[in-house]
């Protein structure tokens, strides 16, 4: 419930005739509450996580100067994979540990 600020008197919602939003209206002087930017009331609560990012790296490079490591490769029964780290969020999400198999390429991942 909101009071108008001019008179006192309460609002009333109004459509606007854009989709289904409605405006406050009072109906004694005629005070319309301009609908709040969305921006400007979500920015600080809602702000937009950052984007999801993921390294990719080629088939052929960088893939050499990574760690590898002993693990059974369930697709070619391969004992031997890269391991490399990713964090795909913004810092509160656990890293997620992408391997590749170093004979097939078969590249799977753990969470950490
Ligand atoms: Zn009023
Ligand atoms: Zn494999």
């Amino acid at each position: 419930m909101e009071f108008c600020p001019n008179c006192g008197s309460r609002l009333e919602p109004k459509k606007t005739g854009v989709g289904n939003a409605f405006v406050l209206c009072c109906a004694k002087c005629n005070y319309t509450k301009q609908p709040l930017d969305k921006r400007a009331t979500t920015g600080a609560v809602l702000q937009p996580k950052p984007k999801a990012f993921m390294t990719v790296i080629g088939q052929n490079d960088e893939v050499n100067t990574m760690t590898k490591i002993k693990k059974l490769c369930d697709k070619c029964g391969n004992d031997e994979v890269y391991v490399w780290m990713v964090q795909t969020r913004g810092g509160d999400e656990a890293m997620t540990q992408f391997m590749r198999c170093t004979k097939c390429g078969h590249t799977f991942r753990e969470y950490a």
